[in-house]
């Protein structure tokens, strides 16, 4: 066994019994904080990981999987406990734990999850893999994320951000009622809806083209056209089966295509599959601004634009283009004054080196603060690239000065610190134009 391997600190999941080799040969630790690998040992449910996963440490740390069942999120299974089974998955976890040392303490940062998940990417140097799984109401499951709750919201999050990069996976269709994708998709009766389809074949007699069921020609085991009361003896000469009719056993009306519905497995909601919609699921991969994010241990462009989303007046960017879209057009039409304010923030990164992650959530977080307290309940908020985004409806650009004056003293009597920010005032249809180009590109 070669030096560099024994290096590497085991932490042994499970209750069964160690083999003596494995205490003499390797270093193990007695739990997550002070190892570098984790190895599932045979026999051991998958959930004994789950319950230490509190720290970021455990959850990014290589799972060897020699429990005898599958685990999905596991870096790497081995069939068996054996020295040389194990030294070969070693070698596997070994640049993935040298990744992972060279980033910075992910449970001391802000955005404590979003470093999770780019380090995860980084450390494994593959995507994050949407995979399905019907233990779950979504049906799909991101295995390498397990310390997280449902990560598709951060995920999405940081593909905006462009932090990560969005490679799909499926597009699945959920229940309007419940949102869960565990469906019944089904032949259904077009006018009753039930699913008690029995199918049949046509028959067309040539002679004198009748077409029916083939129940309604039988006669014992022969055939008879109930149109003419011809026998029909020779399929190909006499007549033959154009296709099937799909008959309903529930209210027998026929139907040459049936209909598709939709059960939920969970909430038993039928929908028709006019009705249904689709979600996209993805695959996500760490881009090179990822990288420099992680590196960092902060996400400077997330952070602004999760703090003004999540803020009272606060909308994520496109919907917030949708808002001004419909304001745009309610103005023009009613000629009714329509405004906007646009905050730069020019410190940003030196904001961040001088106070770290967490301060710099804190100034944003104050930010928020100011922007609630300035302006009103029908105004809204989203931030892009440093730039803060208010849009005033009802508001002619003469009174904007007043209140882009009030944001600026206060942002300097709250926010502590060497905020740097100017306000830019915008009206007018055309000069909403120019706003929504700006969060277009
Ligand atoms: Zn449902
Ligand atoms: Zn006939
Ligand atoms: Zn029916």
């Amino acid at each position: 066994m070669d030096s560099a391997t024994a290096r590497l600190r085991l932490w042994l999941v499970g209750e069964s019994a160690r083999p003596t080799w494995l205490s003499d040969a390797y270093t193990v630790a007695d739990g997550p904080e002070h190892a570098d690998v984790a190895v599932l040992m045979p026999g051991t449910p998958v959930e004994a990981l789950d319950d230490r996963r509190a720290s970021a440490h455990a959850a990014l740390m290589p799972v060897i999987n020699a429990s005898g069942q599958s685990m999905p999120g596991a870096l790497c299974d081995v069939a068996s406990l054996q020295p040389a089974l194990l030294d070969e998955a070693l070698g596997v976890a070994r640049p993935v734990v040298e990744r992972l040392a060279q980033l910075p303490e992910i449970d001391a940062l802000a955005d404590t999850d979003a470093l999770m998940v780019l380090a995860m990417a980084h450390s494994r140097q593959t995507p994050i893999q949407a995979t399905w799984d019907f233990t779950r109401p979504a049906a799909v499951r991101y295995a390498a994320l397990r310390g997280i709750e449902n990560p598709r919201e951060l995920l999405e999050e940081l593909a905006a951000a462009e932090l990560l990069v969005r490679e799909r996976f499926d597009c699945i269709h959920y229940c309007p009622a419940c949102d869960g994708s565990r469906l019944n998709v089904r032949e259904e009766c077009t006018e009753c809806r039930s699913s008690d389809l029995g199918s049949e074949p046509l028959v067309h007699h040539y002679r004198c083209a009748y077409q029916a069921r083939e129940s309604e020609f039988l006669r014992g085991r022969s055939l008879e056209c109930p149109k003419c009361r011809r026998a029909l003896r020779h399929y190909g000469v006499d007549y033959d089966k154009p296709g099937v009719v799909f008959v309903c056993g529930h209210c027998g009306a026929e139907s040459s295509d049936p209909a598709v519905g939709f059960l939920c497995a969970d909430c038993g909601r039928h929908t028709d599959s006019e009705r249904m919609d689709t979600r996209t699921w993805w695959h996500y991969a760490i881009t090179s601004g990822g990288v420099t994010a992680l590196h960092r241990g902060v996400l400077p462009h997330l952070s602004l634009e999760a703090s003004m989303a999540r803020g009272p007046m606060g909308y994520w960017v496109r919907d917030f283009m949708t808002l001004l879209r419909f304001e745009q057009a309610q103005a023009r039409r009613y000629q009714r004054p329509l405004s906007a304010l646009i905050l730069r923030v020019h410190n940003i990164e030196a904001m961040s080196d001088a106070w770290g992650g967490r301060g710099l959530s804190r100034v944003f977080a104050h930010l928020v603060d100011v922007l609630s307290e300035c302006l009103r309940e029908t105004d809204a908020v989203t931030a892009r690239n440093h730039v803060v985004y208010v849009l005033l409806p009802e508001t002619p650009m003469a009174e904007t000065e007043v209140i882009a004056q009030r944001l600026r003293e206060t942002v300097e009597t709250v926010v502590a610190g060497p905020m740097q920010i100017t306000v830019e005032r915008s009206g007018g249809v055309d000069g909403l134009s120019t706003v929504l180009e700006a969060l277009t590109d």
